[in-house]
């Protein structure tokens, strides 16, 4: 007969100080890292999203959850959609924009750490990701669509930044009252979102 260990699985939620700080690069990939990504791509998977940082999670280290589709048929992928999309769920280790594109674009973006809230962000069309993998891999290529859009949303993580920081006068007006109220709620339950399974 097996018996299965329940889990419990916690993302914090926007006033949570920790989503402040700035993250601190990893030294080394040690056991403890590679339970930490597990345990990054679990939470991931559990709270239905395409991409989480660890401080989400409340640790602060430079390291991303990825799990972003290509875009589809009629878009030209960049080669970091190429590259990484078949490897996901993958988790990247100190990730860096090398530049970014001047180009921008607007796309709606969500968080875990502020469910239910969906603002359009202004940001460049692709950027050029530096990262190595758990297995001391480097990656460097260039990442647009859905991919470059997930890969910017998340670094800001790791520089204590949430998308709702970034939004135009006119779009931070439309979430200001839903983001209120998920502040008052967040203040009552510790910025916590819990999943047991
Ligand atoms: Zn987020």
């Amino acid at each position: 007969m097996l018996f299965k260990t329940k889990k419990r699985y916690e993302v914090r939620t926007a006033g949570d100080e920790v989503l402040k700080e700035t993250a601190k690069p990893v030294a080394a990939i040690t056991p403890e890292i590679r339970d930490l990504a597990q345990r990054m791509v679990e939470s991931m998977e559990i709270f239905d999203g395409i991409g989480l940082a660890a401080p989400q999670i409340g640790v602060l280290l430079r390291m991303v959850a990825l799990d972003v589709p290509p875009a589809d048929d009629d878009t030209r992928l960049t080669q970091g959609e190429l590259a990484l999309c078949p490897l996901m769920p993958l988790v990247i280790v100190n990730p860096e924009i090398l530049f970014a594109s001047a180009e921008v674009g607007e796309r709606e973006e969500g968080c875990l750490s502020v469910p239910d809230i969906y603002a359009p962000v202004v940001r460049p069309q692709r950027v050029m990701l530096r990262a190595q993998t758990l297995d001391g891999q480097l990656i460097e290529c260039e990442c647009g669509n859905l991919l470059g859009r997930c890969i910017q949303h998340e670094l800001d993580h790791l520089d204590g930044i949430l998308f709702v920081d970034r939004l135009t006068r006119e779009a931070a007006a439309e979430v200001a009252r839903p983001l209120d109220q998920l502040l008052h709620y967040g203040s009552k339950h510790n910025f916590k979102r819990v999943k047991i399974k």
